[in-house]
């Protein structure tokens, strides 16, 4: 998977449409096509990164700014008190389907733990 070719590099390029709650000049946070909870945000940096195990010591700013984001969307969709999850999947076993890091930010329900 090229950066040409990544999905969540185009909705950043603005070549694919998505629903942005947020956006400033590191991510952009925009609702999933198939939300699996009724608030189901994806936070991505703008830069390209593969998984997490791409991540490096540069990008602390980066990861800390995409759960700190995460926390202020939770609170502005009414999330904070009763709760939500937030959910980085790493790779196949994981069950990553785009390779272009995003965090999941889930709420709206009650959630199981495990997760499957
Ligand atoms: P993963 O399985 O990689 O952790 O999560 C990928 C997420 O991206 C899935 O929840 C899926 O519904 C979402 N997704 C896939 N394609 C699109 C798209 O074109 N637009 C939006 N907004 N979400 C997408
Ligand atoms: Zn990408």
């Amino acid at each position: 998977m090229t950066e040409q070719d990544c999905l969540f590099c185009k909705i950043v390029n603005g070549d694919i449409n998505a629903d942005i709650v947020f956006e400033n000049d590191s991510l952009i946070a925009f609702r999933d096509i198939n939300p699996k909870a009724p608030t189901h945000v994806l936070l991505i940096p703008r830069e390209h990164i593969a998984t997490m195990n791409d991540l490096e010591d540069g990008h602390d700013t980066l990861a800390g700014e995409l759960f700190l984001t995460a926390a202020r969307i939770a609170a502005d969709e009414g999330l904070a008190d009763d709760g939500y999850r937030v959910v980085m999947n790493c790779n196949a076993a994981a069950g990553q389907s785009v390779f272009h890091i995003h965090l999941h930010l889930l709420g709206g329900r009650t959630m199981g733990w495990p997760p499957g």
